[in-house]
């Protein structure tokens, strides 16, 4: 029996093991199913982690994690977890996709959460490289430069709001004419100089070239094809969480979630079930930063410690 089992290697999955083992647990493995380090590495440049000066990749960023929370004992598994349930006794078992099971006093999970991409030519190939979906973490990049916001969701018109403040112009590009967000913001949107709404009408392709990235976007309106000269590209059509493996046979949740599937969490990031934690992007209300989701994993590892005190 496991003292605590991690699912998920990102930040939040890692901080978690950094401080169950470090904090006395001999017994904590991580289960992350891709490479260790979760999806920040995929950006190429991160710059608002705290203390750290150096401008640096999502991978070298992460690289050390893992070997931190070794030195303290954590053990890590490449395996793909497909469904974590609670036992009669209140103990977790947690099934994993080649039918292996291993048993856990308790379980934190930070699986994270997967935005989704609007579907036109050049998304996949430019992500990255000019195409984002997180303004906190890109939008730095484009001062003083146009960018273009697909969405009319809250998401897009709040960072397109956020974008305002840092880029020359937004075009703020939305499939209809009515807008899916709160009026208030709407409203505020309306109110900004510098955010062009362009309704009506999608994206047909990113241009570029590999070297330079995006070059400019493609889209289709009421009036025909139109060029945006935008070297950055911001997509915001919604988020997945990545909450499946919480999911009973049934397809019910075992523990309590939002209508848009976040896992409900306290402040010590405990979900309605005892010695079940949710850390990171997939919680409710998290502002999907790395910090964050490294803090949630604090608190989770302190809290989980506590927890699997008292069952021993
Ligand atoms: P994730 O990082 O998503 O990690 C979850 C992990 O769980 C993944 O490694 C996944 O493989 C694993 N997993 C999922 N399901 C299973 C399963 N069934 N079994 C086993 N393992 C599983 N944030 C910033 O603060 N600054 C930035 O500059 C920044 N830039 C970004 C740029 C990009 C392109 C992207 C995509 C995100 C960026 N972010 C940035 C956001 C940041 O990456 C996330 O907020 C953070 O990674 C969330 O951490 P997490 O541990 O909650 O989840
Ligand atoms: P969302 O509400 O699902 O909106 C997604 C938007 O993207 C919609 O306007 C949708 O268009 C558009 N879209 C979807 N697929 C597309 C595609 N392939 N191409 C072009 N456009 C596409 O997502 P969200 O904005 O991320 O918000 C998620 C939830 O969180 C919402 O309930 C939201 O209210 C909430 N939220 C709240 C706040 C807040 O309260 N401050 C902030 C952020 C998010 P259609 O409108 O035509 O469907």
């Amino acid at each position: 029996m496991l003292d605590v089992a991690i699912i998920g290697g990102g930040p939040a999955g890692l901080t978690a093991g950094l401080y169950t083992t470090r904090g006395g647990l001999k017994n904590v493995t991580m289960f992350e199913k891709g490479m260790p380090g979760g999806q920040i590495m995929n950006s190429s440049e991160i710059e608002n982690y705290p203390g750290i000066t150096e401008v640096k990749s999502g991978m070298d960023m992460m690289a050390p994690w893992l070997e931190q929370c070794q030195r303290f004992g954590l053990k890590y598994e490449m395996a793909n977890v497909e469904k974590v349930s609670v036992n009669s006794d209140g103990t977790f078992q947690i099934k994993f996709d080649d039918g292996r099971i291993e048993q856990a006093l308790s379980v934190i999970i930070g699986t994270g959460s997967t935005p989704r991409r609007a579907g036109f030519k050049g998304e996949d190939r430019f992500f990255g490289k000019g195409i984002s979906t997180c303004a906190t973490c890109d939008g730095f990049f484009y001062k003083g430069k146009e960018v273009s916001v697909i969405g009319g969701g809250d998401t897009a018109l709040e960072e397109a709001i956020y974008l305002s403040e840092i880029a020359s112009k937004v075009y703020l590009i939305h499939r209809r004419d009515k807008f899916r967000a709160a009026p208030s913001t709407i409203e505020r949107v309306k109110k900004i100089e510098n955010i062009e709404l362009i309704l009506n009408s999608t994206p047909e392709e990113a241009f570029g070239d590999d070297k330079s990235g995006v070059q400019g976007l493609r889209i289709k309106t009421p009036e025909g094809l139109r060029e945006l000269p935008t070297t950055g590209i911001f997509v915001f059509v919604g988020n997945n969480v990545n909450n499946s493996v919480l999911k009973d046979e049934n397809g019910n949740f075992i523990c309590e979630v939002t209508e848009h599937g976040e896992v409900v969490v306290d402040l010590n990031m405990k979900t309605n079930i005892p010695g079940l934690f949710a850390v990171g992007d997939m919680r409710l209300n998290a502002p999907k930063q790395v910090v964050v989701a490294a803090g949630d994993g604090a608190t989770a590892g302190i809290n989980a410690i506590n927890y699997v005190m008292e069952k021993k």
